[in-house]
């Protein structure tokens, strides 16, 4: 055999080949945005490998979203050459937790098939414990008890550590609630998400052999983003960093955005003290952006007095400055981004070259703005993903159809089945309901069989009986079908396709949740429902049985959407990609969009009304991290008026376009826009006025507004009126144009495919848009053609 082939490493600055061949002992990497710290520690991971200094799962490597994970495996297997075998331990907190979790559940009294509880589940078992403490949640709300049980998980508190102080708030009941709410999700066999590592924490610190294990185990620990890292995480790597101390972490305190989320800046500079001798690496090259963006980036975040403080540089020269662009109202900034887009994707803008519509990237900062962009995008036909804030999978049928999947897979889940009893209704009214559960905590059992004792004792009538009793009946049939599926499919996928073949009885699980769905009565309750967004529904509804293709079973599939940020379903054609800044982290696009920067969207009014300058100074790094987001072409936007709430709110500039730089900076007029001098001006100094009059001085509000106004000229341009007249008569859409429609079926017989998950293959048999693919490590399976790639493209 050869010397292992190490060229990953010629592509590195000696800094960062440092902190990769810097393998045993900690290794500290602080550094600005686009530096390469991603890179390094990707490159860091292939070289643990091609060393053999471990095997893949002796690896732990955890990153901050599940999107940035899937990019890291990617850029491993490119550095080796080859597909890794098997890295199971890559993923965020999250995602590693939950593995490890349904390993040793025992150890914190809940059974291995666990769920997942989300927000809304986790607010309404919150509401319940308040109703029954007797306090008004109305003064009291849940969501806000459900902020303070967050915020005690992030600093790895359990009800027993919170302070008495701190206990005693929400009308003294705060920490009891608590204690009850994780008894509550004990005897529901749940969990929520705080409680993954919360849980990992508490099994740690008691089974210390066990702790032993895992320390042996993983070898090699490696950590993105890890300013955002909180407590609970924090003390969960040091724990298992403890025993070798070979972790290696990698981060940017200017990038640091999740301090709402119980996030500590602070874990940077612990990390020398608990890691005493630890190797610091600082890299001061950035390689992503050009002069004018880094500079522009860097002119904000320099607004901030409490930072480490950095350099960087560019050995770039060349490049467009930052564009800002002002709008009428949030409409007309979306037509006019999806205008831009369409040129760009084209080719047909001055200087600039031709981009691919997954070159670009709106980061928004409230999910909120999204449905502009989706609006328009879809009545232009101009393919788009969301990525994270209000997604598929929150929508009312899909999380119907997911609770019925939940109870089938996990019986004790109360709150699944309290969702689904009477959806589509059965004639389960409160009081059925109500029997039900007095039934199911007097015999100390789950609601299902609540539900059957109910209905075997006489204590529901009529209608609720017949249809509770008709529920049950389905459920049995649906659970013996799901049983015998994951006893075929998990063990062996092979076994499964046989076994089909062999007896006709046994269904997949995409039949199953099919047969679930129509059974139910729940597809027939929108099909009848005459309601203008029923159409709608049942077209998700079928979205989701097409999710399932990718997963072995109905659980596995669950999990999944527990755990995923993002509904990007598939690799079918270029897409532009909307998402919140706050996803955004870590990735890059060429041509980036910022919109909506307006004071209270952008800072955030609750940052605005905090005081002091930490909100404040958080949304200024989250400035940072958007506009260094962009490679090639950033443009930044607002709008004079804006629908907040239902509301139409007039807005001003954000104040963090007066940070930018002005020579960095070139102010775009939007086409076909003019303007009526000062009539806009007016217009919004009086509202400014008005809405800071309380937080502002006076004097300084006009003027701080008419540099404002000045600086972004939309407001002195000759066809402001028209604009406006054209908003307001509420410009009719142009005709749809296509772009870039994906053919399905454009495989044939023989064609080399590539595989997200299964990797390369060969496509066996076409029947509609399913393709067989006998997979050339995975088997053969049946996909939906558009989650194929072909192959060498
Ligand atoms: P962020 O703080 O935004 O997460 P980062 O420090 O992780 O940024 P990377 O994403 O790793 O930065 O790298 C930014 C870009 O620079 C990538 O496209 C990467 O390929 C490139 N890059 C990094 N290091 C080098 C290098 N030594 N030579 C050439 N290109 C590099
Ligand atoms: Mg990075």
């Amino acid at each position: 055999l050869g010397a292992p082939d190490t060229s990953y490493l010629d592509s590195l600055n000696p800094a960062q080949r440092e902190a990769v061949e810097t393998l045993d002992g900690p290794v500290l990497m602080l550094a600005g945005a686009g530096t390469g710290k991603t890179k390094a520690l990707t490159a860091r991971i292939a070289h643990l490998l091609n060393t053999g200094r471990a095997r893949p799962n002796e690896i732990l490597a955890v990153t901050f979203t599940n999107k940035a994970a899937r990019e890291m495996k990617d850029r491993v297997a490119a550095l080796m050459g080859h597909q890794i075998e098997g890295m199971p331990w890559l993923g965020t907190f999250h995602s590693v937790c939950v593995k490890l979790l349904r390993r040793h559940a025992e150890l914190v009294d809940l059974k291995s098939n666990f769920t997942i509880l989300d927000t809304d589940d986790q607010i309404r078992l919150l509401k319940q414990l308040i109703n029954a403490a007797g306090i008004d949640e109305k003064r009291w709300p849940a969501r806000q008890l459900a902020g303070m049980i967050d915020s005690w998980k992030n600093r790895a508190l359990t009800p027993g550590h919170v302070s008495a102080g701190e206990g005693a708030e929400f009308n003294g009941l705060g920490v009891k609630l608590y204690a009850q709410y994780q008894e509550r999700l004990k005897t529901l066999n749940a969990v929520d998400f705080g409680d993954l590592l919360l849980h990992m924490v508490t099994i740690f610190q008691k089974h210390g052999d066990l702790l032993e294990q895992y320390q042996r185990w993983f070898k090699y620990i490696l950590v993105d983003e890890y300013q955002d890292t909180n407590v609970a995480q924090y003390l969960w790597l040091r724990l298992l960093a403890g025993g070798h101390k070979n972790i290696c972490c990698v981060g940017d305190d200017d990038q640091s955005i999740y301090g709402w989320r119980g996030a500590e800046v602070g874990n940077i500079l612990r990390f020398e003290r608990d890691f005493p001798g630890a190797k610091v690496v600082r890299l001061e090259q950035n390689y992503r952006s050009t002069p004018h963006i880094l500079a522009a980036a860097s002119s904000v975040i320099a607004g901030n007095k409490d930072r480490l403080g950095k350099d960087l540089w560019t050995a770039e020269t060349e490049g467009e400055k930052v564009r800002l662009v002002g709008h009428w109202d949030g409409e007309e900034e979306a037509r006019w981004v999806g205008e831009e887009i369409e040129a760009m994707h084209g080719g047909t803008r001055a200087r600039l070259r031709q981009y691919s519509l997954d070159d670009m990237a709106i980061l928004v900062r409230a999910s909120h703005q999204m449905r502009a962009f989706e609006d328009r995008f879809l009545s232009i036909s101009l393919p788009y993903r969301v990525i994270g804030g209000p997604r598929f999978y929150e929508r009312m049928e899909i999380r119907d159809a997911m609770a019925y999947f939940r109870v089938v897979c996990q019986p004790d889940d109360d709150l699944a089945f309290e969702r689904i009893i009477n959806t589509p209704k059965r004639g389960v009214g409160d009081k059925a309901l109500q029997d039900i559960q007095v039934a199911a905590r007097s015999n100390g059992v789950n609601l299902v069989e609540g539900a059957r004792i109910a209905v075997a004792d006489g204590l529901l009538k009529g209608k609720a009986k017949s249809g509770v009793a008709q529920l049950l009946a389905d459920l049995d049939r649906w659970t013996s079908l799901n049983v015998q599926q994951i006893r075929y499919g998990v063990e062996d996928e092979d076994a499964l396709v046989e076994d089909v073949a062999y007896d006709p009885a046994e269904i997949g699980h995409i039949e199953l949740a099919e047969r679930i769905l129509d059974e139910s009565g729940y597809t027939t309750m929108w099909q009848n429902d005459k309601n203008p967004e029923a159409p709608g529904r049942l077209e998700n509804l079928k979205e989701l049985v097409k999710a399932l293709e990718q997963f072995e079973n109905l659980a596995g599939f669950l999990e999944h959407v527990a755990l995923i940020m993002d509904n990007d379903s598939g690799n079918d054609g270029e897409k532009v990609t909307i998402m919140t800044l706050h996803g955004a982290k870590g990735l890059e696009f060429p041509v980036v969009f910022l919109p909506g920067w307006e004071e209270g969207l952008f800072p955030s009014q609750r940052s605005m009304d905090e005081s002091g300058v930490k909100g404040l100074e958080e949304e200024r790094r989250l400035a940072y991290v958007g506009i260094t987001r962009a490679e090639e072409l950033c443009t930044i936007s607002f709008a004079a008026n804006r629908r907040v709430y239902g509301q139409w709110q007039s807005q001003l500039a954000s104040r963090f376009i007066d940070e930018l730089s002005p020579e960095d900076v070139d102010v775009t007029a939007p086409s076909g826009l003019g303007g009526q001098a000062g009539h806009m001006a007016g217009h919004m100094a009086g509202h400014g006025a008005g809405r800071y009059g309380g937080s502002m001085t006076m004097a300084e509000s006009p003027s701080t507004f008419e540099r404002r106004a000045a600086k972004a000229d939309v407001y002195n341009s000759p066809g402001w009126k028209r604009m406006q007249e054209r908003a307001q008569r509420n410009a009719s859409p142009k005709p749809p144009i296509t772009i870039n429609a994906k053919a399905t079926s454009s495989f044939t017989i023989g064609d080399r495919v590539f595989h997200k998950k299964f990797g390369y293959g060969e496509v066996m048999e076409i029947e509609g848009d399913k393709l067989s693919i006998e997979f050339d490590h995975s088997g053969t399976k049946k996909l939906v053609a558009g989650f194929v790639m072909p192959a060498d493209q």
